[in-house]
């Protein structure tokens, strides 16, 4: 008994090793999932969020082995998302349990998208990172960065490597996309590349579609404008969208 109890307690406090920063946005089933993960990808340590956005935060963690991955936990917790559900559960238990698992089942959705969509861009050759694993709410990916360090946004790259070499970089990387693996971004700009050693890699995909989706070019459109956009307002000259458009198989 004494001896069950310890090794119990052993465990616990094992586990909590595994945060190297005590979050408490962290809600106890996503915590739970973390430690299944963890086993799972043998994770030794989970680190501080390095981004907090309205619907997911991403957390780096580092294996037994030295590997860095980085975890995003998709979240219900945003202002109107939280009111929703205050709106159709407050008062009437019956529909607590149904509301709340529906938006598990929801942003459990969308992690798995994400993590198809990555699966896509990889089998393809686009450079964006791996898709790891995903569990629930949570997505496991290649880490882009070093030592837990996350590479800078395309928003945050100094002046002088904002250059056309790196738009051609880009531009290319969007054709693969939409020519070898048939997906269009959908939310495309300098928010969402990332830039590693001169090379750029596309993240945030949860949202994109097939090229046979009915917005699919307008989406495509408007991602090609945002990236013309950004680099023409730093002096690049760019290719008109409508000749990029030509190359798409789209
Ligand atoms: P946000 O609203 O903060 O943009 P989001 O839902 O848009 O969140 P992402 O864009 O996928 O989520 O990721 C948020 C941030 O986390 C990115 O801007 C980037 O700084 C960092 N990030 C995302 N993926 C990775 C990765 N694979 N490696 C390192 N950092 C990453
Ligand atoms: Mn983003």
């Amino acid at each position: 008994m004494i001896d069950g109890k310890k090794r119990k307690e052993e465990k616990r406090i094992k586990d909590e090793d595994l945060f190297k920063v005590v979050d408490s946005t962290i809600d106890s089933r996503t915590y739970l999932s973390l430690i299944q993960i963890a086993r799972r990808l043998n994770i030794k340590e989970y680190y501080g969020a390095i981004s907090s956005g309205k619907e997911a935060k991403i957390y780096p963690a580092l294996t037994r082995d030295g590997k860095w991955y980085a975890v995003k936990i998709y979240y219900v917790s945003t202002a109107a998302s939280k009111r929703a559900l205050e709106k159709y559960t407050l008062g009437d238990p019956r529909f607590k349990d149904v509301k709340i698992k529906t938006t598990f089942q929801l942003i459990e959705i969308w992690a798995r998208k994400e993590y198809k969509n990555l699966a896509r861009l990889s089998e393809a050759g686009v450079s964006a990172p791996k898709p790891i694993y995903v569990f629930r709410n949570i997505l496991v990916m290649e880490f882009i960065g070093e030592e837990g360090v996350r590479a800078p946004l395309l928003k945050e790259v100094p002046e002088e490597a904002i250059t056309e070499e790196l738009y051609n970089a880009i531009i290319t990387e969007v054709e693969k996309m939409v020519n070898l693996a048939h997906l269009v971004h959908g939310d495309l700009s300098e928010y969402n590349i990332m830039v590693w050693d001169n090379r750029p890699y596309i993240i945030d995909v949860s949202q994109s579609v097939d090229i046979e989706h009915p917005n699919a070019l307008e989406l495509l459109q408007r991602d090609l404008e945002n990236i013309n956009r950004f680099f023409e307002g730093h002096g690049v000259n760019v290719e008109p969208v409508e000749d990029i458009l030509g190359r798409l198989e789209i």
